[in-house]
């Protein structure tokens, strides 16, 4: 598609500007003007079509199914947008006195107590901008809470079912990763942890549910086995939309956590957007979270900073206020039953798709999964493979889900539908990724050398993050 510059023709953009109701002052010297301002000509219509017609090249939650695993892409309700848009929130100054902020100040409070009130936490930081920015603070705390107690424990355990952001914050803070690995059925391999785990250790840190969208069916136990040698227990629990209302993480017996506000509790996401990360822990940790925290004295909010232990601050003010909003909103507009029904609907959702499409796809581990699960290209027909598969599902509609991810199953097809999808979006996506299987059997070709319908065919990947090109030359 051409760009606006390309469209541009010579007077063709005709504005009216009103006579001014001052007199006229000094014209500014010439040599202070320039001509040939490099903008491009064009009528407000030509505008529109313009802009309209590239906001239709993109694929987005508003325009279909999004099952791209792990990254929770629900519809997120236009109430949201439309209440976080009002001046009072929008035109709120950061270094405003308290005086004048009492409703954002009031509104953040509430937030961190929903929070610790659906996490069983005792205490959390609305302060992390994303769910990886909340892993640092929480290793962050986990250091200082070590050397508050005078103990050198320089190792972190992580199961090769986490998230590929676990092991980059703990190492981004000086400890070393250990790999714990997982028993077939995706749950942590418990006698391999019992002898990985001593004095050393100060801390595991555990994505649940793991990214093969399992529930770890020992939570409990290696909570204890964890705890019986002083180290902490972390949950990663950026994807809670399969456990909120229904189950709490700290009765599990994690001490700390992060969540991310920007997959469960519905602000938009992707292409690196303001996000929320929020960090909770217990009551032992409190005091280590970053500052400011929202005090509230009396009937007055306030940002506190007298807090002598805490790890200080991670981010400059609270410049991602209006996802908290955001968050705020989707929370009082569910109450306590919505919450729990989200979780309900999440797992329904995945679990149908997932009993509809391992008849016709590999699936590496057989069991009830929670908001998502994991399907291979194994045993794929004509040499398809996973990628092929991704490509052609553009060609029906939907996006794709998320490929190769997690690294343990070769060829990973993570699919996660979210609640917000109807019964008949589901299975018209089965329907999709069953004929793509079909297909794959009749006429390999097509399939991989999709997509064919969408603006831009297949891209080489590798080229494309190697030598992007980002800027348009004449
Ligand atoms: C998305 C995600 C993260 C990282 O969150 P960002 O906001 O992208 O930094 C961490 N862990 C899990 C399990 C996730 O799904």
């Amino acid at each position: 598609m051409a760009v606006i510059f390309e469209k541009s023709a010579p007077g063709r953009n005709s504005y009216l500007v009103p006579c001014p109701d001052i007199p006229a002052g000094e014209p500014i010297p010439a040599a202070l003007l320039r001509d040939g301002l490099d903008l491009p000509n064009v009528s407000e219509v030509d505008v529109v079509r313009h802009y309209t017609a590239l906001s239709r090249l993109n694929f987005g939650v508003d325009a279909g199914m999004y099952p791209l695993g792990s990254c929770t892409m629900k519809y997120n309700p236009k109430v949201n947008e439309r209440l976080a848009a009002r001046d009072g929130f929008t035109m709120l100054h950061p270094l405003a006195p308290a005086g004048m902020t009492q409703g954002a100040l009031s509104l953040m409070h509430e937030l961190a107590s929903y929070l610790c009130e659906i996490t069983g936490m005792a205490g959390f930081s609305l302060q992390p901008a994303a769910g990886a920015h909340g892993e640092l603070a929480g290793v962050m705390i986990i250091r200082k809470y070590f050397e508050s107690r005078k103990e050198k424990r320089p190792l972190v355990l992580i199961p090769d079912s986490a998230h590929g952001t676990n092991p980059a914050s703990v190492a981004m803070c000086g400890f070393q990763v250990k790999e714990v690995p997982s028993t077939p059925e995706g749950d942590v391999d418990i006698n391999a942890l019992r002898g990985m785990v001593d004095d050393s250790v100060a801390a595991m840190m555990l994505t649940s549910p793991n990214t093969l969208g399992l529930f770890d069916r020992n939570i409990h136990l290696i909570a204890d086995i964890l705890h019986e040698k002083g180290a902490l227990f972390y949950c990663d629990g950026a994807n809670l939309n399969a456990i909120m209302g229904k189950a709490r993480v700290a009765d599990m017996g994690f001490d700390l956590m992060h969540v991310n506000l920007h997959k469960t509790f519905s602000t938009p996401h992707g292409g690196g957007g303001p996000g929320a990360g929020p960090v909770g822990v217990v009551r032992k940790l409190e005091s280590f979270l970053p500052v400011p925290i929202i005090g509230r004295k009396d009937d007055r909010y306030y940002l506190d900073y007298e807090r002598p232990h805490s790890i200080g601050r991670i981010h400059s003010f609270y410049g991602n206020f209006l996802i908290l909003v955001r968050a705020y909103i989707y929370i009082i507009m569910l109450g306590p039953a919505g919450i729990a029904h989200v979780s309900e609907q999440a797992v329904l959702n995945a679990n149908y798709l997932m009993a509809r499409l391992k008849k016709e796809f590999h699936l590496p581990v057989e069991r009830i999964c929670k908001h998502e699960f994991v399907l291979s290209d194994k045993g794929m027909p004509g040499g398809v493979t996973t990628n092929d598969i991704a490509k052609r599902i553009l060609d029906r509609g939907f996006h794709s889900p998320t490929v190769y991810f997690p690294l343990l199953i070769p060829g990973a097809i993570m699919i996660e539908p979210t609640e917000t999808e109807c019964r008949e979006t589901l299975d018209a996506f089965a329907d999709a990724m069953i004929s793509i299987r079909r297909e794959a059997e009749s006429d390999p070709e097509t399939v991989k050398s999709a997509p064919h319908t969408t603006p831009v065919r297949r891209v080489d990947a590798v080229l494309a993050a190697r030598k992007p090109v980002l800027t348009w030359q004449k």
